[in-house]
């Protein structure tokens, strides 16, 4: 790390990877550095979230032990002997917490570290991407010791977690500011006035009266004035591409069109459907490709197909050879919705992710408020399987839903039950996630939640940031939250969760596997159904032990096809 820095920006992690794309690039951070550099500030990235971190500081045997009790605990689970899996939870719950502590005596190091650097270069700024659970405990730490041992430096909070809860991750006066929205602008504006301003507290009290007393900074969707959406390109150096998985997120565009789903956070944003413009697409993805990636995932809510036919245009006017995924919400299905995803199809889409909620219509319509209905989740779902047999293509499709959720009356939850199952077993997705009723506050649902049927214990929102868990793990095994649904408490409600999840994975299709590894695994010729519930495996083995030599061994060859992919549009095909 070179001394002089302006500003230091630093990913917090948890101890455990979550998901087996955790260790994705990290494309926002970049392209905070690329905009500051471009703007003459010196900046660094500190970025622990790697494919094999997660085993750093665990001694050998603590890592191979746990794998092989969580390898026969998914083995004893999988056969139905519940009985002897228990018993490997157990034999295995001392070890977990040997090995947890461990952990978090190295992130305390590194946090010590990072401290010290701070404290020795006189850094003025320090920019923190909040995660949720451990991670955010581990920024909530790392920002008071920083208080504590660097009193002059300003410590701001971004990412995702801020989106989500905006506000209230200032309740801990751990933060200086947090900005909830696009960083790099104002970051660099913030950066312009600490240069002209050497005491943090005027600087302080100067950007609080500038935005109203608040220490809140909405940017970008979460500001009606601020209308700087795109950023600049990011550019990832070398040290930013080791021990990753080589797919970029890139931004075609923001929010989506519905925008009006009760139980959605990303209604707290002002803007609407915004689609990037696609030569700035195009540029980009250029600039990826030159630099070894050839796998993509689009980051906005939702990709209409018109835009997605754009995208898939310039794409196959340019002779690209890549491979991406995206979201797309369900509607009505017409002739132009068809040959829109039969043109993306062959322009390189190859998963996509679809917001199913429930297949219960009045349901969907009176508690989630999503605006579709079960017949236009299935007709899209076999639009774009039957444009990826005539193309002769595959595109997986993954389906999300919410299960349990609030009911009405006259509609029992074993009716929500069943109308899911049938979706499904008509449907047949490539892989589902399922996810309990999630509260975040600035919904309908977190606003109107009796209404609904929720109670909200008071340190609830506290505990919501701080809660740690996984989506690929049973949610058997998620702890407890303080807040429940027609007087059922989260234990309870988990089982339901549970339910569903065993129900479908009977199906033979594989939980939580995301769109950007639904294309991936195609890619490394894992098509099968029964090849992604072996992937499905294998990595909840990875994760729930805490290691990654599974993970590793498939980031190897998803890394070596995404490059392979990335260079075959560089012998002269790309119009200039
Ligand atoms: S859940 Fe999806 S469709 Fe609904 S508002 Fe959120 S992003 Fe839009």
């Amino acid at each position: 790390m070179r001394k002089g820095l302006d500003i230091l920006l630093v990913n917090s992690f948890a101890p455990r990877h979550r998901i087996v794309s955790d260790a994705s690039l990290e494309n926002s951070l970049a392209l905070i550095r690329t905009h500051l550099q471009q703007k003459g500030f010196s900046a660094h990235v500190v970025d622990e979230q790697r494919i094999t971190s997660v085993e750093k500081g665990v001694p050998r045997w603590i890592l191979h032990a746990l794998r092989m009790l969580s390898h026969w605990l998914v083995e004893t689970s999988n056969a139905g002997h519940r009985l002897t899996s228990l018993l490997f939870l157990l034999f295995a719950w001392p070890l977990q917490a040997l090995s947890l502590y461990y952990r978090r005596l190295y992130m305390n190091k590194l946090m010590d570290t990072i401290v010290s650097l701070v404290k020795d270069d006189s850094i003025p700024m320090v920019g923190i991407k909040l995660w949720y659970g451990d991670a955010y405990k581990w920024s909530l730490a790392l920002a008071a010791k920083l208080k504590a041992q660097c009193p002059g430096t300003v410590v701001i909070a971004g990412g995702p977690h801020v989106k989500v809860f905006g506000e209230h991750v200032l309740e801990t006066q751990a933060f200086d500011l947090a900005i909830m929205g696009p960083g790099e602008e104002i970051l660099a504006q913030l950066l312009s006035l600490r240069q002209k301003i050497s005491d943090k507290q005027t600087f302080l009290d100067l950007v609080q009266s500038s935005l109203g007393q608040t220490r809140l900074i909405r940017t970008g969707q979460f500001n009606l004035s601020d209308h700087s959406l795109w950023g600049p390109i990011p550019h990832y150096n070398a040290d930013d591409l080791r021990d990753k998985m080589l797919f970029h997120t890139l931004v075609d565009g923001i929010g989506c069109s519905w925008n009006k789903c009760n139980f959605c956070s990303h209604t707290r944003q002002h803007v609407t459907y915004t689609p990037r413009p696609v030569e700035e697409i195009h540029s980009e993805i250029v600039e990826m490709t030159r630099q070894g990636i050839g796998f993509f995932r689009f980051s906005s809510s939702e990709t209409p197909a018109a835009h997605g036919s754009a995208i898939a245009k310039m794409l196959l006017d340019q002779g690209m050879n890549i491979n991406y995924s995206m979201f797309v919400r369900a509607g009505q299905v017409s002739p132009e919705i068809y040959d829109a995803f039969r043109l993306m199809i062959r322009s390189g889409l190859r998963a996509v992710f679809m917001g199913g909620e429930t297949a219960h219509d009045l349901i969907n319509s009176s508690v989630m408020n999503k605006g579709v209905t079960r017949r236009e989740i299935m007709e899209t779902i076999q639009c774009i399987k039957l444009a990826a047999a005539d193309t002769g293509i595959p595109c997986r499709v993954g389906l999300s839903m919410i299960y349990p959720c609030p009911i009405l009356p006259g509609v029992t939850l074993d009716d929500v039950f069943q109308a899911n199952i049938k979706l499904i077993e008509e449907t047949m997705p490539d892989a589902v996630i399922v996810n309990p009723p999630g509260l975040f506050p600035g919904t309908f649902w977190f606003d109107h939640a009796e209404r609904f049927g929720f109670k909200i214990g008071p340190a609830f929102i506290t505990s919501m940031m701080e809660y740690e868990y996984s989506n690929y793990k049973p949610v058997e095994l998620w702890p407890a939250l303080d807040y429940s649904l027609n007087e059922q408490n989260l234990a309870n409600m988990l089982k339901e969760t549970g339910k569903l999840r065993r129900a479908i994975e009977d199906l033979g299709i594989p939980m939580g596997v995301s769109d950007e590894l639904l294309m991936m695994l195609d890619a490394v010729g894992l098509q099968s159904k029964a090849d992604r519930m072996l992937f499905r495996k294998h990595s909840l083995i990875d994760i729930m032990s805490g290691t990654s030599s599974y993970i590793t061994k498939i980031t190897s060859q998803i890394n070596d096809c995404s490059r392979r992919l990335a260079y075959s549009n560089h012998s002269n095909r790309i119009k200039k």
